[in-house]
């Protein structure tokens, strides 16, 4: 039975094809680890080894605890380390993790305004009332307050600072709470912290039973559209670039084997002259209509001064006509929602609002919605395969797009 978590979900928003390379196929493929992603494990190795000394009494100096990441640092260190930011190096990263303990250090040391429960600790609990969907995850640390509160506290290394209102959403935490209440019903009171150690800053949450019901249902519902799934798409995008997935995937494989295989080299040039009658296609289509559009407004205008309705050539002729369009706000214009608001207040709405057939297939694949509509609403769906063949220019290829 597979065990699901917030990562395993973020792969899938994030690319269903890693999802199934990752999770599915389980294929073996050496990762890429960002220097975003190391600093932050050294933080946390740091984090881990303080409260786990902290429990036989030992408060590390903040010297001490700076020595304990560069140890971390200097041990795990390896050359395969992603560095995308040209002007940043290895060195610089690692004085921003210092910097980050050592703000952490003077804001908390002693230490002693709560009592660590676990720290790095993994749980696993049900999702579904059935236990058919079981759902992981690793707290950073939890912790009870001298006022018996219990926190669920995470550790972001990032630039990003959330708003308020996305950590009041926040699916992982969430999760989480979900997670400490089922291992430790007696909990009471739950509070989600979160500390953006490189603004020095601590947020904090509280979720309403009705919201992490929510929250479960939702999750729930999108396990089972993953669980759908029978294609799992590649999604291209900037994310591929540290995507260990890209010497077998189909969306840049065949990059991969140009050197090795004639018949992959073969293809590079059907592509280059495709581009290029596409290119000439463009600029020939963008003169015809400039012409187009010239003559049409010259023989309106020839029209209008002779009083004229159609003007006409050997075997052609052109009709004038004029008329007017109307216009209203589109979708996502100003006065659109008011607008609609009028015709529902009169009752009006149904007669010009139509169903988006085009939003459907998103809607129904998404997850989100509840399986019984998706069920409900499927023997309306017929496939149809289709192919298209865009030309782009290749991210490695350098010079204005
Ligand atoms: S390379 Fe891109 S499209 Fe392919 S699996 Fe990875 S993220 Fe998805």
């Amino acid at each position: 039975m597979p065990v699901y978590s917030v990562s395993r979900l973020g792969v899938y928003e994030t690319c269903p094809r890693q999802y199934r390379f990752q999770y599915l196929d389980r294929l073996e493929v050496p990762e890429v680890e960002t220097v975003e992603r190391f600093l932050g494990n050294r933080v946390h190795d740091t984090l881990e080894t303080l409260y786990k000394n902290i429990r036989f009494g030992r408060v590390p100096s903040l010297e001490g605890l700076v020595e304990l990441f560069r140890e971390a640092w200097r041990e795990n260190w390896h050359d395969q380390v992603l560095i995308r930011a040209p002007d940043l190096t290895a060195e610089e990263y690692r004085r921003a993790g210092e910097r980050q303990l050592e703000g952490y250090y003077r804001r908390y040391a002693p230490f002693d305004r709560d009592h660590t429960l676990a720290v790095e600790r993994r749980i696993l609990f049900p999702l579904d009332r059935d236990g058919g969907v079981w759902f992981q995850g690793v707290l950073d640390r939890l912790s009870r307050a001298r006022d018996g509160l219990w926190q669920i506290r995470d550790y972001k290394t990032g630039q990003y600072l959330p708003s308020q209102a996305a950590l009041d959403e926040d699916r992982q935490l969430g999760l989480y709470e979900l997670g400490v209440r089922h291992l430790w019903p007696m909990a009471g009171e739950i509070e989600l912290v979160w500390h953006f150690l490189a603004h020095d800053l601590e947020l904090r949450s509280r979720r309403a039973p009705a919201s992490l019901e929510a929250l479960r249902r939702e999750t729930l519902a999108r396990i089972r559209g993953i669980e759908r799934d029978e294609t799992f798409p590649t999604r291209v995008a900037a994310h591929c670039e540290t995507c260990s997935y890209q010497p077998v995937c189909p969306a840049w494989r065949h990059r991969e084997e140009i050197a090795a295989s004639p018949a992959a080299a073969e293809a590079v040039g059907w592509v280059d002259r495709l581009a290029e009658l596409k290119a000439q296609k463009q600029a020939a289509v963008a003169e015809l209509d400039a012409e187009i559009e010239a003559l049409e407004r010259r023989i309106a205008d020839y029209a209008d001064a002779q009083g004229l309705e159609a003007v006409f050539g050997t075997a052609h002729y052109a009709r004038i006509s004029r008329g007017e369009r109307f216009h209203y706000p589109l979708k996502d214009e100003p006065g659109r929602e008011e607008l609609e608001d009028l015709l529902r207040r009169h009752g009006r709405w149904g007669e010009v609002a139509a169903l988006d057939v085009r939003a459907l297939p998103a809607r129904v694949h998404g997850g989100e919605w509840p399986a019984e509509l998706v069920d409900a609403v499927l023997p309306f769906e017929s496939r149809e395969e289709t192919v298209t063949v865009r030309v782009a220019k290749r991210p490695d290829a350098g010079g204005s797009p």
